[in-house]
């Protein structure tokens, strides 16, 4: 068995400035013969993942990672149940953890504002950051401000290029990250972690890009997200071939679900 998990946006949706040619609907026509287990794992929340899937046509996942790793849903009779299992998972993990602590002790220093309301939960915890601002002052702060209450969490830093390039800061626990969140699927699913393939394009999928899974990367994943991964990868020690990033070809152009079915012929899921 496989487990497919994808980012959402600018991964497997061609919701970003880069030329699409359209191969979403490729992509599930290929895979539609192949006994396979579909995740979803992104930033979005679950309406928010119900709004793509009408836009877009996209099948209902078997699990669906939600709001980087802070949420897990399964498939029941094709409804998005909320998995509460991991809920108290982390719950038990991160008994230090406590939102309004965090928040206060960060404050609002170099130019970093709360995102809204609907984009924080309990375990998640998201800024802005204008993109003239320095990135890695205001990221010091913030690893600053959590070692002072003696937070341990992962801070993770991506840009939207639709938001004006604006960048977007997420705090978690370090038990609840798009990777932490992969491992417990995958664990009850008693899969090895060659078998899974994560496909990503950005800051947030650095972590399930380099966790020994079979990765890949869509052509359209800036330069920089290139870089960490592979830098990562190798201190890691993690075998260079477990990373695929697509390029494109003459018939695709490599860029979001194109980069995915690239990525799959290179592994030989698909043909
Ligand atoms: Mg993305």
């Amino acid at each position: 068995m496989i487990l497919i998990a994808t980012d959402l946006d600018r991964t497997l949706l061609p919701d970003g400035p880069y030329p699409d040619d359209k191969s979403i609907d490729n992509l599930f026509v290929a895979l539609s013969n192949k006994q396979y287990m579909l995740a979803y794992v992104t930033g979005r929340n679950l309406s928010l993942v119900q709004d793509a899937q009408k836009k877009y046509g996209i099948p209902t996942p078997d699990y669906l990672i939600a709001e980087v790793g802070t949420k897990i849903f399964h498939k029941e009779e094709n409804t998005l149940v909320p998995d509460i299992l991991w809920t108290n998972y982390i719950r038990t993990h991160e008994p230090q953890w406590n939102r309004n602590d965090i928040t206060d002790a960060i404050g609002t220093a170099h130019d970093i504002t709360m995102q809204e309301d609907w984009k924080q939960n309990e375990f998640k915890i998201s800024y802005y950051l204008p993109k003239n601002s320095d990135k890695n002052i205001a990221l010091r702060h913030i690893h600053k401000s959590l070692e002072h209450i003696g937070i341990k969490a992962d801070v993770l830093y991506s840009f939207d290029p639709l938001k004006n390039n604006v960048g977007l800061i997420d705090i978690l626990p370090k038990t609840a990250t798009k990777a932490t969140a992969l491992e417990f699927i995958r664990e009850r699913a008693h899969l090895a972690k060659d078998e899974v393939v994560y496909c990503g394009d950005s800051g947030n999928d650095i972590l399930p890009l380099t966790n020994g899974y079979r990765a890949i990367l869509v052509k359209n994943a800036p330069e920089n997200v290139q870089k960490d991964v592979s830098k990562r990868l190798e201190k890691l020690g993690i075998p260079k071939e477990k990373l695929y990033i697509a390029h494109g070809d003459y018939w695709q152009n490599g860029n979001y679900a194109s980069g995915i079915i690239e990525g799959l012929r290179h592994f030989g899921i698909i043909s």
